[in-house]
């Protein structure tokens, strides 16, 4: 095994504190998968690692062995008016909707330029613009680090919830492969803001097409989201809160205007990026982690940022949004600490 050392992770996650990892592994075939198991069981912990888009690494790695994950390979199982493919972990996720879209597959279109890695997809259930990646999957899968067997699950086995699913919450649980199934005739969505407006004005004169939706979003994404290449960030930094009917009504009666959406089961989803703006946190600095100008729910790196920085910022938000709303923020990317 080409174990390295000291490697930087500052490039390796999207927030790109200065943090090292003493071993670190990249993991390109997928037929090493069983050496690299058996070379696991000597170190303290094993850290998967994608994209690290939603990792923030809070210090050096001295006890562990840190993988990436960059294997590769698409594979078609079936094809007749829908398509089912089977993707390696470690293909790029925004290339991989960019595939299914040059071959005419249909339903990926609005997660479009979600950073990171196909495995780590079912993680954390992405979802954007009214798609979640969820209503996509057939089949994940994997293997159990902790005893070394395989494990195939289906779509319910998976436990998929809101930005959930097993994976997030059993982290000795890889996924090595993804099976997606995806519609060869495109049916839009584009209920959610403003995508109808920008994706007709991109379609002009011509009848939709899922490209002019991917466009769309990948405009919209451009304008609203900071570039993490630019300004170290991961994305949203906490969930949006999910209360119970009657709190959300109460709130209500205070701040009409508060941004919600009914769900299923008496529940009510809560804008967080409305609730940190309300608190009066636009723009809040805690050393070099401040609080992005236009989009309230990402925490960005303004360079030089150090782990304090980031938990001073977060505490600040959870604290002062607690008290101010009654509402606990939860965080939505992995610390490793
Ligand atoms: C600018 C920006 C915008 C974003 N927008 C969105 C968005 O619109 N919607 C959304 O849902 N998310 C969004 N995110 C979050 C992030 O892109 C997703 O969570 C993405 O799936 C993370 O992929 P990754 O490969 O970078 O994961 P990592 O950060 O590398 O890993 C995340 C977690 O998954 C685990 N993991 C990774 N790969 C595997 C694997 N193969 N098997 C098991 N566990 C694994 C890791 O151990 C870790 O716990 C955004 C992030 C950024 C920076």
């Amino acid at each position: 095994m080409q174990i390295q050392h000291n490697i930087s992770l500052q490039a390796l996650h999207t927030l790109h504190l200065d943090v090292s990892a003493r071993f670190f592994y990249r993991w390109q075939e997928n037929d090493k998968l069983d050496e690299l198991l058996a070379h696991a069981k000597n170190y303290k912990r094993t850290i998967w690692l994608g994209s690290g888009s939603n990792t923030i690494f809070l210090q050096d790695v001295d006890d562990g062995l840190v993988v990436q994950i960059a294997t590769n390979g698409i594979e078609v199982i079936e094809e007749d008016e829908q398509v089912r493919i089977s993707v390696s972990a470690g293909n790029n996720w925004h290339q991989f909707v960019q595939y299914t879209l040059a071959n005419g597959w249909y339903g990926l279109e609005n997660l479009s330029l979600i950073p990171g890695t196909v495995g780590a997809s079912p993680v954390q259930n992405i979802g954007a613009y009214g798609v979640e990646v969820k209503d996509h999957i057939t089949r994940v899968f994997g293997v159990n680090t902790d005893n070394g067997e395989a494990f195939v699950m289906n779509n319910n086995e998976c436990q998929f919830s809101y930005r959930n699913s097993i994976f997030k919450q059993s982290p000795h649980l890889l996924i090595t492969e993804v099976e997606f199934v995806l519609s060869k005739q495109f049916i839009p969505h584009i209920d959610y803001g403003d995508i109808a407006r920008v994706a007709q004005a991109i379609a002009g004169n011509e009848k939709l097409n899922a490209n002019h939706v991917a466009n769309a979003i990948i405009q919209t994404r451009k304008a609203k989201l900071p570039n993490p290449d630019k300004m170290g960030n991961v994305g949203s930094f906490f969930h949006n809160p999910i209360v119970p009917a009657d709190y959300a009504k109460e709130l209500l009666q205070k701040y009409p205007n508060m941004p919600h959406y009914p769900q299923a089961d008496e529940k009510v989803k809560i804008a967080a990026a409305w609730l940190i703006e309300q608190a009066g946190l636009k723009g809040k600095k805690c050393g070099n982690m401040a609080v992005h100008q236009q989009q309230a729910l990402v925490l960005v790196n303004t360079g030089g940022a150090i782990a304090q920085d980031v938990i001073d910022l977060k505490s600040l938000i959870q604290s002062t949004v607690l008290e101010r709303f009654g509402i606990e923020l939860i965080c939505e990317p992995r610390f490793i600490t």
